[in-house]
């Protein structure tokens, strides 16, 4: 999370420091899958060209046992321009965040450890340690991308509540045969405990399943094989390994992600199951969720609600998504004889359910994300998509005025007139809308209302941006 936040940073002008205790990225590919919502705000931050080259393209979903298919189910999200996930291992993500922060003239200082830091009258001072050496720093603000241990979390007294799931896992990066086709995820239930099978190419795969014991070392091939053996659709085979590991499995969240100054994202504030692959795009979401907002802080046009309402924003958005991962880590989860049975005959069914598979597939996705019920939204602040948010340069610390093309001159004069209240805070766009949209600069909707009733709309608008914001 910290090496998007410093792109983040980068892109948008601020002064940063990124630091990272080891001496380099991790090598080892955990997250894999990129859902359509990350894609699009990798694009918004003009980084979603290395991603499109390199993901494998998933765009179906297949609960398989060993002898048949229990249901199949299309993973094309509508109205988005990237209707599939796309799965890169997590360490050529980090290498291709890296890289664009270099292009962008950053740098990660490696072997520099956070170890505590003090809030003072509108600034933060932290202490670092590098190489022996203790290193004071400070700065206006401090985000802790520090991971499950999180040394940020701990200084904020913030609970990390929740527990963790009975039982082991095992992951395994296989070499495989092409039985199974690359464009397909599959889950499989079984009596021996289930199996999910994430497709990184047409002949490699990430294996994840349930073990009994935690044995001593990695899971061996001859365990990964056994394992397949029991639960993968006949014919599948693992040949070569990779990688793998044993794991458990916790579910924790913190009631609040800042303190004053000091913030926290991604695994610092959440953990969940990994069924579901939510863990690093939920990560990434929270740093597009506050970017903006320090922005806007750090050139004293951000107010002190503004920067409360990323707590307010994200904290409902994490209990969302691990309340879906508990979900699909107990449907597959469970051995009993009776749970097989139902699961037999409840997930063909469910999959026939056309709201089933839309539910199913705007969860995952995190393109239902919305913030409705924040202090800072008026209405149901869904997502707002238009290609003009794209590419780097058009979504930045700006809010965006949505106009209809066909707005009569007394509208368009009332939105210019309200652009010219927020010189450098607000953009007048003309789209082929019948609603005045107010897009904050994260692509959600702030407010928004029926151009015929502009005067009305325009007020509102004018009322939530002087709350949170200042030319
Ligand atoms: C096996 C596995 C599979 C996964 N699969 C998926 C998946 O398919 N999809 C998905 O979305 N997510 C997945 N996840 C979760 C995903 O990997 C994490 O959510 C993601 O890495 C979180 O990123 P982060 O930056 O918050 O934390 P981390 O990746 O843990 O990074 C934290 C960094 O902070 C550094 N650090 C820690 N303390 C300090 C300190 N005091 N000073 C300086 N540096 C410090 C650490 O060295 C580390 O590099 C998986 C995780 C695992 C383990």
């Amino acid at each position: 999370m910290g090496l998007f936040l410093a792109n983040e940073c980068a892109r948008r002008g601020m002064r940063y420091r990124v630091i990272e205790m080891r001496a380099g990225q991790s090598e080892y590919s955990k997250a894999l899958a990129i859902f359509p919502r990350t894609l699009e705000v990798f694009n918004m931050s003009g980084l979603v060209q290395p991603f499109l080259r390199i993901g494998n393209r998933v765009d179906s979903v297949a609960f398989m046992t060993r002898e048949e298919t229990l249901a199949r189910m299309a993973f094309e999200p509508e109205g988005t321009p990237y209707p599939f996930v796309a799965m890169v291992p997590q360490d050529v993500t980090e290498k291709i965040l890296v890289a664009e922060l270099r292009r962008r003239g950053g740098e990660v200082e490696y072997e520099t450890t956070f170890i505590s830091a003090a809030e003072h009258d509108g600034y933060v001072s932290a202490t670092l340690e590098r190489r022996g050496e203790r290193v004071q720093v400070t700065a206006k603000f401090l985000v802790g991308c520090d991971g499950a241990h999180s040394a940020v979390r701990h200084l904020l007294h913030l609970p990390f509540e929740g527990g963790q799931y009975d039982g082991a896992f095992m992951l395994a990066d296989v070499d495989t045969n092409e039985v199974l086709p690359a464009n397909e995820l599959h889950l499989c239930p079984s009596e021996f405990g289930p199996l999910a099978i994430f497709p990184m190419s047409a002949t490699r795969r990430r294996l994840v399943a349930t073990v009994d014991v935690m044995g001593d070392g990695a899971p061996s091939l001859e365990l990964v094989r056994e394992v397949v053996a029991q639960r993968a659709p006949a014919g599948f085979e693992a040949q070569g390994l990779h990688w793998s590991s044993y794991f458990r499995i916790h579910h924790r969240h913190v009631g609040r992600m800042h303190v004053g100054r000091i913030f926290i994202a991604g695994d610092a504030a959440h953990i969940h199951s990994p069924f579901g692959g939510q863990g690093m795009n939920t990560g990434l979401q929270d740093v597009w969720n506050l970017c903006w907002k320090l922005q806007l802080a750090v050139s004293g046009r951000g107010s002190q609600e503004l920067l409360e309402s990323y707590s307010a924003e994200r904290c409902p958005v994490i209990k969302g998504v691990i309340e879906t991962t508990h979900r699909i880590t107990q449907a597959m989860g469970t051995k009993s004889s009776l749970a097989q049975a139902i699961r037999r005959t409840v997930i063909p069914l469910l999959s026939h359910v056309s709201a089933f598979e839309r539910g199913f597939v705007e969860n995952l996705s995190e393109l239902g994300i919305a913030y409705s019920g924040s202090p800072i939204v008026e209405g149901g602040g869904a997502r707002f998509w238009d290609d003009s948010l794209g590419g780097g340069q058009n979504i930045k610390d700006r809010f965006l005025l949505f106009v209809p093309l066909d707005a009569n001159d007394s509208i368009r004069k009332r939105a210019a007139a309200f652009r010219d209240s927020f010189p450098d805070l607000l953009e007048l766009r003309y789209a082929r809308t019948v609603h005045l949209t107010l897009v904050r600069p994260d692509g959600y909707t702030a407010c928004g209302g029926k151009a015929s009733d502009s005067a009305r709309v325009l007020e509102s608008m004018y009322q939530l941006m002087t709350r949170q914001a200042r030319s």
